[in-house]
C-alpha cells in the first residue's frame, strides 16, 4: 500500500484535532480517523490534558425520549437533516450541525444537555432505523421518538410538557414548526 501523503496526514490530524475538541471519545476517533490508536491516544491527552475515559457508550434509545433531552434531540437531528444534503460525508453533517446545535442551545441562554457521543448515538439510532421523527399534531414540528410507533394524534413535549416542567416554552424554529 502507498504510503499516505503529507496532506492527508494533516487531514486526518485536523480532522482528529476537531473531534478531540467537539468531545468525541476514542472509540468513534478510531472509527472515523484514519490514525493509529497510539496516535489519537497521544493527540487526546495534548488537547485534553488528560487520558481518554475507557468504557463503551452507554446510551439507550430511552434517553432520548425524557423531557429535556427530547428537546434537544430534536433540535439536533432536524439540523444534522438539513445539513446531510449539503454535506460530503455524513460526519462533515454530524460536526456542523452539532456545532450549530451548541451555537442555538447557547443563544438561548441555555446548556446543551446533548454531547458529541449523545449526537452520533442519536444519529446512529436512526441510521439503523431505530428511531424516527414524529409529526406533532399541534405545533407541526419534528420530534424524535421510537421507530414503528402508533403516531396518530402524537402530541410533542413542547406542546405537552409535564407539569413539573414549569414555564411555557417556544418551539425552535429549526424544529419545522
Ligand atoms: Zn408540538
Amino acid at each position: 500500500m502507498a504510503q499516505k501523503s503529507v496532506l492527508e496526514e494533516a487531514r486526518q490530524v485536523q480532522l482528529a484535532v476537531t473531534l478531540i475538541e467537539l468531545g468525541a471519545r476514542l472509540q468513534f476517533l478510531e472509527a472515523e480517523v484514519d490514525l493509529s490508536r497510539e496516535r489519537l491516544v497521544r493527540l487526546y491527552k495534548e488537547i485534553k490534558g488528560s487520558s481518554p475515559p475507557k468504557g463503551l457508550l452507554p446510551f439507550s434509545v430511552d434517553w432520548y425520549l425524557t423531557w429535556i433531552a427530547n428537546i434537544h434531540a430534536s433540535l439536533f437531528y432536524n439540523i444534522y437533516r438539513c445539513m446531510l444534503p449539503e454535506a460530503a460525508r455524513p460526519l462533515e453533517a454530524l460536526i456542523k450541525a452539532f456545532r450549530l446545535y451548541q451555537e442555538q442551545v447557547e443563544a438561548q441562554g441555555e446548556e446543551a444537555v446533548l454531547d458529541f457521543t449523545r449526537a452520533w448515538t442519536l444519529v446512529r439510532f436512526f441510521d439503523s432505523g431505530m428511531m424516527e421523527l414524529a409529526a406533532c399534531t399541534r405545533c407541526g414540528g419534528q420530534f424524535v421518538g421510537h421507530a414503528h410507533e402508533n403516531r396518530s394524534g402524537y402530541v410533542c413535549v413542547l406542546c405537552r410538557p409535564p407539569s413539573r416542567a414549569g414555564k411555557k416554552r417556544r418551539a425552535p424554529d429549526v424544529l419545522g414548526a
